[in-house]
């Protein structure tokens, strides 16, 4: 087993960090919030003041953190020339495919192998261990670091070259914030219709309108399996991470001169969700709006 810093102790940094020492792994964790930093070092994790310091004699650096802006500075400031050069440099966190690259090419330029390995899953899987890792990075890089990841996560799929990962978990969340606001307009008007909701349901979800949002994460209470919505829309994954995606898929598709109206009018109405307060709230909560 070997030395792996840990940077990002947060609601998913947290349960990645404890899985990967419940796995043996010696994790050098640091975060600048103390009360992460504290229930990290319950976990199994021992603790640094400084990024530098935890990186130390480290044979991985794991990243979970909340923006490209924070990654950036943080590899730039404090891994890439502090940490071993034979490091392989891990960011899970999701952030815009172009720092994503920009980071690798300043990792591999100071001779580090780097991956961006975005995650699908939300904080249950983190802690669980279940999520699933979208890899970008050189088929060698990918190589070192599926056993890391896997300790972490369900599955580990290699997107392609640097960047990859990221393109994968924006397109990917894309289609989730188009495919939950479609599930809700059309279960809000069947009810207006006056069909028998669990009937539509029924219907549905073995017909053509099928799809991830509507038969495993079904907005309507009482309806399909348990979801966020039988919890009154709390836990699951806020609309305020899916805004967050939403904003990284449109960013990406205007440097890329792609035509993405659904997902340009997803990220307005979750805009405008995120505006009346619903941020905070799992993401199919956007049905009581429709
Ligand atoms: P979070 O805010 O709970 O955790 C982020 C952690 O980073 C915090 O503990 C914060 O103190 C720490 N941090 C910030 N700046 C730092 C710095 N310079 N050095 C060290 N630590 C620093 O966020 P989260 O929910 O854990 O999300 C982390 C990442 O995972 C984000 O990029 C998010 O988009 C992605 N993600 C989240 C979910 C989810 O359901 N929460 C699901 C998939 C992906």
């Amino acid at each position: 087993m070997s030395k792996i810093a840990f940077i990002g102790l947060g609601n998913m940094g947290g349960g990645m960090a404890a899985n990967l020492a419940k796995a043996g792994h010696e994790v050098r964790a640091f975060d600048l919030s103390a009360e992460a930093t504290t229930r990290a070092q319950g976990n199994g994790c021992a603790i640094f003041p400084t990024v530098r310091e935890a990186v130390q004699g480290a044979a991985a650096v794991v990243s979970m953190l909340p923006n490209g802006k924070i990654v950036e500075s943080v590899y730039t400031g404090e891994v890439i020339g502090h940490a071993p050069a034979a490091a392989l440099l891990l960011d899970c966190s999701t952030i815009d495919v172009a720092t994503a690259r920009k980071v690798e090419d300043a990792a591999r330029t100071s001779g580090y192998e780097m991956v961006d390995a975005p995650v699908s899953g939300g904080i249950a899987a983190a802690n669980g261990g279940t999520l699933t890792f979208m890899v970008g990075g050189s088929g060698a890089a990918f190589a070192k670091a599926e056993p890391i990841l896997a300790a972490m996560g369900k599955a580990v799929i290699h997107a392609g070259e640097p960047g990859a990962g990221q393109a994968a978990k924006i397109c990917n969340n894309m289609i989730l914030g188009a495919t939950m606001i479609a599930t809700c307009e059309s279960f809000a008007l069947a009810e207006k219709l006056g069909l028998d909701l669990q009937t539509f349901y029924d219907i549905s979800s073995k017909a053509s309108g099928q799809s991830w949002s509507m038969t495993s994460y079904c907005p309507v209470p009482g309806i399909g399996p348990s979801s966020p919505a039988d919890n009154g829309y709390q836990g699951g994954f806020a609309a305020a991470l899916m805004l967050k995606d939403l904003k990284l898929a449109m960013e990406a598709a205007q440097g890329a001169g792609a035509q993405v109206p659904m997902g340009a009018r997803a990220a307005e109405l979750y805009a405008a969700f995120t505006a009346a307060g619903g941020g905070g709230t799992d993401f199919s909560g956007i049905i009581k709006t429709l």
